[in-house]
Order: structure tokens, then sequence, then C-alpha cells
């Protein structure tokens, strides 16, 4: 009645140490679902909670891995039953609750979805926390007017996790990609995803210096925030959006508001992780249509348990390449 997972214990000093353990049935947390875990991922948060917590784990030891999928074991929630397939991203599980990296995970039948048609559980962790939020910043930026055609949609941290799946759904939609970088390595890699030009992170990395600068970008998926964010907003063509999804540049947003008053320009905030039921399934459902199952495989990294303390503080300095999946089986 053991399974493997992931615990970060923290000591007397206050410092973190993640190892695999081999842990009893009974220390899983209450729930209405348990699931068998197939697969799980490595996103942004995962590397602050692998390590040292970033303020978003509320109790050690602890089983991070913020998404997972697999099938359902055991369940009291009358949605599901044994042997259903199926999807959790967000809730804060992984932060506040034990997560996915765990070969067992119990939780609110609530937070899961079925598993949509078209996807095994390792392409839905392949698309992950990272790919379901590109998944709705495009949705978002269709909402406010983007069409293909309209011009060169900029793509920000684009060879991470959210920035790979957006390139390549983007460029599948017909759009043209401008994809932002700052490591030359991913060139070809952003290419074959489908990215129309690459921009090196430089050129747009620098402070605000004017407001306005030559209206360039037809829509924007941001995964850096920060100065960068800052920047595009300046350089975004008339009542055109940018979908905020990410700080990894930074939280902060040195900008100024003329954008938003001389141009019309829409600044639309993406969140993933308490997004309701009903908003969740039609963004699957897109995935599973709109991002080509080709380029998700040219994207991932296949990973185990044990690997994570190392790609966690990988992925922490920009250093990981499209999506980790891990292989809970
Ligand atoms: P990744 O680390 O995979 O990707 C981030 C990318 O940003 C890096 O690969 C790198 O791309 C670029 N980057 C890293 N550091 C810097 C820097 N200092 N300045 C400029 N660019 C930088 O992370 P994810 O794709 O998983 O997540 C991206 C962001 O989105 C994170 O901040 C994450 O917390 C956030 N997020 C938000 C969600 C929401 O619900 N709103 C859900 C999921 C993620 P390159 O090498 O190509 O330049």
């Amino acid at each position: 009645m053991t399974f493997k997972a992931l615990l970060v214990e923290k000591n007397d000093e206050g410092k973190t140490s993640a190892s695999v353990q081999e842990l009893d049935e009974s220390r899983l947390p209450e729930g209405d679902v348990t699931v068998a875990v197939e697969y799980s991922t490595l996103n942004y948060k995962d590397g602050l909670c692998v390590g040292p917590g970033g303020g978003l784990v509320r109790n050690y030891p602890h089983v991070p891995g913020i998404d997972f999928a697999g099938t359902v074991l055991e369940s009291s929630d009358d949605w599901y039953k044994p042997g259903d397939k199926v999807v959790l991203t967000g809730w804060r599980v992984g932060e506040a609750w034990w997560g996915g990296y765990s070969q067992k995970a119990r939780v609110k039948g609530e937070w899961l979805v079925p598993l949509p048609e078209g996807l095994s559980t390792r392409n839905a962790m392949a698309i992950g926390t990272a790919g379901f939020t590109a998944m709705l910043a495009v949705m978002a930026l269709e909402n406010h007017g983007l069409k293909p055609g309209n011009g060169p949609v900029l793509v920000t941290g684009a060879a991470g996790g959210v920035g790979s799946v957006a390139t390549a759904i983007l460029a599948n939609l017909g759009h043209e990609v401008a994809a932002v970088t700052g490591r030359e390595s991913t060139w070809e890699y952003l290419k074959s995803l489908g990215a129309s030009s690459i921009v090196p992170r430089d050129d747009v990395n620098e402070t605000v210096k004017r407001p306005l600068e030559a209206e360039t970008w037809a829509g924007c998926i941001d995964a850096v925030g920060g100065a960068m964010l800052a920047r595009v907003l300046g350089q975004m063509k008339y009542g055109t959006s940018v979908a905020a999804v990410g700080l990894a540049g930074g939280a902060a947003l040195p900008a100024t508001v003329i954008p938003f008053l001389l141009r019309g320009i829409n600044l639309l905030g993406i969140d993933s992780v308490m997004r309701p039921y009903e908003a969740r399934l039609p963004a699957w459902e897109r995935l599973a249509k709109d991002l080509p199952m080709d380029k998700l495989d040219a994207m991932i990294q296949p990973a185990k348990l044990e690997d994570l303390p190392k790609l966690g503080a990988d992925i922490l300095k920009g250093q990981v390449k499209g999506r980790v999946v891990v292989d809970l089986n």
C-alpha cells in the first residue's frame, strides 16, 4: 500500500530539501477522489515549490506538483468513478495542497476535469498548466478581436513552457508569430514550432524610454512581465491587446499609462488557477483541436521524480526548454 512521491522537508534552520520517498497510503490528505497519477510536469511554480517555496507552500513536509493526469482509483464524488481518466491543473494543488509529484494523489472532485477526448494522459501533461494557460491567453486575445491576418503576434519567454505552446497554437491558427527569446540555442526549435521571426530578448528588455514606439504587434502573450511587458505596451498596434500571463522577468510594471490612453491598448490578466470548471472545458477542447500533436511532441523533455530537484532549479534560472513531462508509472 505504499507509493513513491517527491517529499520536500524543512529543517530547523528553515532550509528545504527534496527527496524521493516511499509513503504509506495513510499519509494522503483528505479528499473525495484518489487518483493513480500517470504523468505530471514541471512549471515555473513547481521550481519554487521543489526548492525554497517562494511563499507558496503552506505546510511541510510537502508534495509539490501543480498538475497531474491519471486514472481514478476511488471516488465518493458522483461525477467520477474508478477507471475514469482525469486531469488536474490549478486550485493551489502542489502549493497549499499535496500535488502530483506522487504515484497517488487525493483531491476534491470539483478540481478535476475529465481527460479531453483525443488526448492521452501523457499529452495532457505535456500541455499541463503552462499549455492550458497559453490557450486561455489565445482565447482572451481572440475575444478582444485578434484574427489571423491582423499582423505579427509577439510571444515573450517563447522557449519556455507557456511560450512554446502559445507559439505552436498561434502558428497553427494561421498567425504570424514573433518569438522573443534570450537563448540563441532555441531559435531553430522556435522556428520548428511555427515562429515566423525571432526577437532577441535584449531588443525588448530595456526600460521604457519613449512611451510610444512604432505600432508593431497585433497581439502579445507575455510570460515575462517586468521591463519587457512595459516596453511591449508601447509597441502594440492601435486597439490591440496584451495577455499578461507571467513574471519570469519580474513582477514590477515600470510602464506609463500612455499606450492605454492614446492607443486604446488592453492589458488582459490571465489566471489559470481559480478558473471555474465551465471555463476550463472549452480551453481543453481547443487544445485537443488547435495544438498539433507533432509540435507538442517536439516540446517534451521526459523526466523521473528523481530528476526534479535539479530541473526545478533549472526552470527558476530560465534554462528549461519546452515542457518537462514527469513519468510516474
Ligand atoms: P518557463 O521557465 O518554462 O518559461 C519562462 C521563460 O521566460 C524562459 O524560458 C525564458 O524564455 C524567459 N525568461 C526567463 N527569465 C527571464 C528574464 N529574467 N527576462 C526575460 N525573459 C526571461 O516558465 P513557464 O512557461 O512555466 O511560466 C512562465 C511564466 O508564466 C511564469 O512566471 C509562471 O509563473 C507564469 N504562469 C502563470 C500562470 C497563470 O495562471 N497566470 C500559469 C502558468 C505559468 P527564453 O529563454 O525563450 O527567453
